[in-house]
C-alpha cells in the first residue's frame, strides 16, 4: 500500500499524510470573493482542491470538505487597503450587495458542476458575523489594539508571523499598505469600522461600533466552526500563503488550537497560478477568461479540467487556445475509447442474455454498473497509478496511466472499464458518463442548427444514393464552411471544428 504524500506550503517539504482523526479528512479551501464571475485561473485552484478532496476519498477517508463564499470584507487589496469589493461591485452595478453575492455565488456552483467538482458545503460568511465577532472578542485583550478605522491584530504578539510567507517581517511590509498609527505595518484589521458619517450596505453592530469583519478573520472563524482545531488541510492559490494565510494563522495561534497544531490546520497546500502570456491572470489585468468563454468558442468544459491535470499543481500553467484544443481531443480520444468498450460490453451481455430479455444499452451504462472491483491481474496498473497520484498529486503521470489502461492485451471490456471507474474516480473526467455528443459543443458563432446539419447529411447522403456527387460535394463543402467537420464513416457523422 503506498503511502498518502503532500507538500506543505508551512516546511516547504513533501510530507507523509498523517490526518488529525483517524479515518478522517478534513479540508478547507478558501472560496470566491462573489462580487464579479471566476476566471479561469481562480477555477484552477477549485480544481486542484477537487482533484484532492478525490485522493483522500479514494484513499479511504471519510471526507470532510468546506469551500466558502465571501460575501463580505475582502478589500481591493488583500491588505487592508482600497474598497470594499462587494460594496464597489454593488455602486457599479446599481444593484445591492446581497444581490450580487446570491448572482455571483449562484454562477460560481454553476461552474463547479461543470467541472465535475464534488459539491462540498459552500457556507457564506454573512451567516458567520457573529461568530466572527465572538472570536474577535475573545482575543481582543491578549493579540488586539482599536485604531479609529478599526480592531487591529498585533503581530508582535505571536511568535513566528510570517513563518508561512518566509518573509522576514520587514519584507513583508512593502505588500501591506500603511495604516497610520498600527504598531506594526503587517499588523491587520480584524474588524473595520464604518468611517463617521458613511453607512455601509453590509454592516454589523459589534463592541468597536458599526462595521464589517476582516476578511482573514472569516476563514480562521468559518474552518474552526466547521470543521474544529485543529484540522488537516487547508488550501487556496499561491497568493494567499504571503498575506491571507499568514494571517488567519496569527489569528489561529492567538486562539488557540493544539500545541502540536497551533498553526489551527495542519498541513498548508497551494496551487501555482494560470498564466497567459501577459503573466497571472487575474480580475484585474489579463484577458479575463471564464469558463463560459471557453464553452462559447465550442470547448467542453471537462476539456479545461483534463488541461489542468496535465500539469502538476505546484507549477505555473499556461493558458494558450492552442493548449485548451490539445486538451479537448485528449479527452474526446477517452471518451471514443470507453464508448467503444462499453458498446462491446454491451455486445457480449446480450450476446449472453436469455430471449425476452431486455439487453443493456450502451448509453445506459453507468459509473454505479461497472464499479466492481479491479480484477487482481490488474493490481500492478493500479499500484502504479496509486504511487502517481499518492506522490503529491502527480496527475499528468495519472493520466498516461489511464490512457495505457486502453491497451491491455488481455482485458475483457468489463476489466477494461472497472479499471477506469476506478481511475476516473480520482481524476473526475466523467469518462463513463461522457458520450461524442455531449461533447459536440455549439460555438456562439455558430450560423447553422444542429437540425440543419442532419437535414443537410441526410440530403447529401440521398445524393450520394443517386451519385449525384456533385451535390453531395457542394453540401459537404457549404457545411466545411460553417464550422461544421464531416466525419465519413465514425459513427458521430459530424463535429463542430474549432475556432482557435
Ligand atoms: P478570489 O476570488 O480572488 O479570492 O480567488 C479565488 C481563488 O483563486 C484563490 O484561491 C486564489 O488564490 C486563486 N487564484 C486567483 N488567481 C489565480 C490564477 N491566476 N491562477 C490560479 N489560481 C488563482
Ligand atoms: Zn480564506
Amino acid at each position: 500500500m503506498t503511502d498518502l504524500k503532500l507538500f506543505n506550503s508551512l516546511t516547504r517539504q513533501i510530507e507523509p499524510f498523517v490526518p488529525v482523526r483517524e479515518g478522517e479528512a478534513s479540508v478547507y479551501t478558501c472560496g470566491p470573493t462573489v462580487y464579479n464571475f471566476q476566471h479561469i485561473g481562480n477555477m484552477r485552484a477549485y480544481v486542484f482542491a477537487d482533484t484532492l478532496g478525490r485522493v483522500l476519498s479514494y484513499k479511504g477517508y471519510e471526507l470532510k470538505h468546506v469551500i466558502n463564499i465571501t460575501d463580505v470584507g475582502h478589500l481591493t487589496s488583500d491588505a487592508d487597503a482600497g474598497d470594499d469589493k462587494m460594496e464597489k461591485a454593488a455602486a457599479a452595478q446599481g444593484k445591492t450587495a446581497w444581490d450580487i453575492a446570491k448572482f455571483y455565488q449562484a454562477d460560481f456552483e454553476n461552474d463547479l458542476a461543470r467541472l465535475n467538482i464534488r459539491k462540498p458545503q459552500h457556507p457564506r460568511a454573512t451567516d458567520y458575523v457573529d461568530a466572527m465577532i465572538d472570536w474577535a472578542k475573545s482575543i481582543e485583550a491578549t493579540h488586539c489594539y482599536e485604531l479609529d478605522s478599526g480592531l487591529y491584530f498585533d503581530t508582535a504578539t505571536v511568535p513566528d508571523y510570517g513563518r508561512l510567507a518566509r518573509v522576514a517581517t520587514d519584507e513583508g511590509v512593502s505588500r501591506i499598505d500603511p495604516v497610520p498609527d498600527k504598531r506594526q505595518p503587517q499588523d491587520f484589521a480584524i474588524w473595520r469600522k464604518t468611517p463617521d458619517g458613511e453607512t455601509r450596505q453590509m454592516e454589523w453592530d459589534s463592541p468597536w461600533g458599526m462595521g464589517a469583519p476582516g476578511w482573514h478573520l472569516e476563514c480562521s472563524v468559518m474552518s474552526q466552526a466547521l470543521l474544529g482545531f485543529p484540522f488537516d488541510i487547508h488550501t487556496g492559490g499561491i497568493d494567499h500563503r504571503e498575506i491571507h494565510h499568514t494571517c488567519e494563522i496569527a489569528q489561529n495561534q492567538a486562539y488557540g488550537t493544539d500545541a502540536e497544531v497551533p498553526t489551527g490546520a495542519k498541513y498548508w497546500m497551494h496551487n501555482n497560478f494560470l498564466i497567459d502570456r501577459r503573466g497571472k491572470m487575474s480580475k484585474s489585468s489579463g484577458e479575463f477568461l471564464r469558463l463560459q468563454t471557453l464553452v462559447d468558442r465550442g470547448f467542453h468544459p471537462l476539456a479545461y479540467r483534463l488541461m489542468c491535470l496535465q500539469a502538476h499543481y505546484r507549477s505555473e500553467m499556461e493558458f494558450t487556445w492552442e493548449g485548451l484544443a490539445a486538451a479537448f481531443v485528449r479527452l474526446k480520444r477517452m471518451v471514443m475509447g470507453v464508448t467503444t468498450l462499453k458498446a462491446r460490453h454491451a455486445e457480449l451481455v446480450s450476446a449472453s442474455i436469455v430471449p425476452n430479455e431486455a439487453p443493456v444499452e450502451a448509453d445506459k451504462w453507468t459509473l454505479k454498473q461497472v464499479q466492481g472491483d479491479v480484477d487482481p491481474k490488474f493490481a500492478g496498473l493500479i499500484e502504479t497509478f496509486d504511487s502517481a497520484i499518492y506522490n503529491d498529486l502527480n496527475s499528468a503521470v495519472a493520466l498516461t496511466l489511464l490512457e495505457m489502461a486502453f491497451d491491455l492485451k488481455d482485458a475483457t471490456p468489463e476489466q477494461e472499464l472497472n479499471i477506469f471507474a476506478e481511475i476516473d474516480s480520482v481524476l473526475g473526467l466523467n469518462l463513463l458518463q461522457l458520450t461524442r455528443q455531449d461533447l459536440r459543443i455549439r460555438p456562439i458563432t455558430a450560423t447553422i442548427t444542429e437540425e440543419e446539419i442532419e437535414t443537410a447529411l441526410h440530403l447529401r447522403k440521398e445524393a450520394r444514393a443517386a451519385k449525384d456527387f456533385a451535390r453531395s460535394d457542394a453540401i459537404r463543402d457549404d457545411l466545411i464552411a460553417r464550422g461544421v467537420e464531416v466525419m465519413d464513416g465514425d459513427p458521430l457523422a459530424w463535429d463542430w471544428k474549432l475556432d482557435i
